[in-house]
Parts: C-alpha cells; structure tokens; sequence
C-alpha cells in the first residue's frame, strides 16, 4: 500500500509541477490558459463579461542589475502576493515569464468592476518593496481587455498584450483598458 500511496504523492506532485511557476508558487501559462478559455466559455453562456490582465514590472533589469538577482527573485514573489491580495479568490493569478504576470477574472458585469480591482492592484504598489532598511519603489504598466465571450482566448490574450505595451510606451506605471471585445 505504501509504494501506491507514494506513487500517488509523486504523481500529485508532478501534475502541481505542470502547473505552477517554481519561484512563486503561481499558476503557471498551462494553468491560465485553461483558466482563460473556461472564463471565457462561461461569459459567453452567462451574458457576463471575462476581464484579462497582463502585468509586466517596470525597469525591472534594473533591480537585478542594482540588488542582484536574489533580491530581483524577492521582488517577484512579493510582486506576485501583492496582485494576489488585491484580487477576488475567484480571480487567477499567474507568472508567464519573467516579471510578467497575467490575471483572469470570471464573471464580471461591467467595466467599472474591472477598473476599480486593477485601481486596488495599483495601491497596493505603491508601498516600496523593503530590503532590509532599503526601499525599492516598483511600478508595473498593466494591459486589461473585457470580453464578453464572442472572442477566441488567443485574440484576448493578443489585445491585452498590445494594451500593455502601449502602456509601457505612453510612460508606464498605468493600466490601460481595451473595450469589450465583441466578433465584427
Ligand atoms: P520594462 O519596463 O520595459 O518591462 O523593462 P524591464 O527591465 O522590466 O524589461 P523586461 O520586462 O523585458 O525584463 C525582464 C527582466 O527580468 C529580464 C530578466 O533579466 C529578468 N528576469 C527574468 N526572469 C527572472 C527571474 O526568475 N528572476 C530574476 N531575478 N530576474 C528575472
Ligand atoms: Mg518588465
């Protein structure tokens, strides 16, 4: 019984593996993909609208290049708490790459839901990240899409990642929120 209970754990943990960021604990790029296309399914069915959110630090190099990348690793798993803690449960929270986070969010009704939960993720930003008796100011520009079901997941993500480089492009620190996405 014991090497069944074991080959179970292992098998549990493998499947976690496939599906988390090591470094976070986060869902990983499977897991919000899976997420994405389930949200999307059920706003469709629903009449409600799926919010998707790409999230990228700001100069990020630089608190590698300035702190090294130990504290770059810090900053990314308090970064990823941070978003999770201004978010519903139900919301997902995932790492993609690098400093680059991506949220789910089910079932939303308009776009002033969305706006008001990314205005809480900003906030919470704005305490400095602290390293001893260091503090590290980070900013984060963020690209947001609403759909409300009629679009393919891989336009979503498309449409959020354009949001987010204009983002970074008009100045950073800002979300930019894409109209609801409907089939033309
Ligand atoms: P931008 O404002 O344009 O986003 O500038 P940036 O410096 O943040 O540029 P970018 O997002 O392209 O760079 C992300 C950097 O994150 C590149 C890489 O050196 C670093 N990085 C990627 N993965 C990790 C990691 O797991 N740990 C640490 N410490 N750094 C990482
Ligand atoms: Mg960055």
């Amino acid at each position: 019984y014991r090497d069944v209970s074991e080959a179970e754990r292992e098998h549990t943990r493998l499947l976690w593996l496939a599906e988390h960021d090591f470094l976070t604990g986060m869902p990983n790029r499977v897991k919000l993909q899976e997420s994405l296309a389930e949200s999307v399914a059920l706003a469709r069915e629903k009449g409600r609208l799926t919010g998707f959110v790409f999230i990228d630090i700001d100069h990020f190099k630089n608190i590698n290049d300035t702190f090294g990348h130990d504290v770059g690793d810090m900053v990314l798993v308090n970064f990823a708490k941070r978003i999770r803690n201004s978010l519903p449960e139900s919301a997902l929270v995932a790492r993609i790459a690098g400093d680059e986070f991506a949220v789910v969010i089910h079932e939303l009704e308009q776009e002033a839901q969305l706006r008001e939960l990314m205005d809480e993720v900003f906030a919470a930003m704005q305490r400095p990240f602290k390293l001893d008796e260091i503090d590290i100011p980070i900013t984060c520009s963020a690209g947001c899409v609403l759909t409300d079901g009629s679009t393919h997941p891989d336009e979503v993500i498309r449409i959020a990642d354009k949001a987010m480089y204009r983002a970074k492009y008009e100045g950073r620190n800002r979300y930019l929120v894409e109209p609801i996405v409907q089939i033309t």
